[in-house]
Order: structure tokens, then C-alpha cells, then sequence
């Protein structure tokens, strides 16, 4: 899809959070006290992101996830790049399919990994378990 499609099937501040590296502010989003079962996809491609059987409370105001959905290879379907945009060495997710940026991964999350992917709403979309 090229940057003028995704900009007229997204909402403004969709197309800011995953083309333009934006963050939405903290509980704003439809997804941080979001508790259905199902799979978080990506709001510009489709692509399978996360699971809700990894979501978890963070408190952060975002949705918080310990881990990703992999494929058979147990590739994850998204990408970690560093990022060190505004003073801060932090390390951005994306979307391997089509690069939206999603949020950014922190190593203070709880077992079996240890991580915290910190996830804005405005980049997701859901698919609910049948
Ligand atoms: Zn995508």
C-alpha cells in the first residue's frame, strides 16, 4: 500500500503513531484496558502482532505485551531497531511486513521474558478468538 493509500484508510493520528513515529498519550488508547481473547494485528497491513494471551497490566496507560506472535521458525512478525530520538537510547518495534512503528521494547517486563513491549493503540487493530 503506498503512503497515500494508508493515508486515506487511517485516521490522522493513526498515520502520525505508525508513519511518523508518533506516540499517543497514555490511556487515551481503545487497547490498554482491553482484556478480550484474541490476536492485535497491525492497523496498516494486517500482519499478526501480538497475542492477548501475552498482554498484560504495565500501568503504563499503553498496551503492554511480554512477547510477540511468531511464526513456525519462531520469527517474530515484528522488528527491533535502536532508536535514539530524544535523548533516550530505546529500542523501537515495527511491523516486518510494512515498517509501521508500533512502540518500543523495554527489558523491565515480566517472566518468561523479561520484556515489555509498550504498543500504541492508534498502530493496532484486533481480531477476536472464535
Ligand atoms: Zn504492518
Amino acid at each position: 500500500m503506498s503512503e497515500d493509500e494508508l493515508k486515506k484508510k487511517l485516521t490522522d493520528e493513526e498515520y502520525y503513531v505508525t508513519r511518523e513515529k508518533g506516540t499517543e498519550a497514555p490511556f487515551s488508547g481503545k487497547f490498554y484496558d482491553h482484556h478480550e481473547k484474541g490476536i492485535y494485528t497491525c492497523i496498516c497491513c494486517g500482519n499478526e502482532l501480538f497475542s492477548s494471551k501475552t498482554k498484560y497490566e504495565s500501568g503504563s496507560g499503553w498496551p503492554s505485551f511480554y512477547d510477540t506472535v511468531k511464526d513456525n521458525n519462531n520469527k517474530s512478525y515484528v522488528e527491533e531497531h535502536s532508536d535514539s530520538s530524544h535523548g533516550m537510547k530505546r529500542t523501537e518495534v515495527t511491523c516486518y511486513k510494512c515498517d509501521a512503528h508500533l512502540g518500543h521494547v523495554f527489558p523491565d517486563g515480566p517472566r518468561p521474558t523479561g520484556l515489555r513491549y509498550c504498543i500504541n493503540s492508534a498502530s493496532l487493530s484486533f481480531k477476536a478468538e472464535k
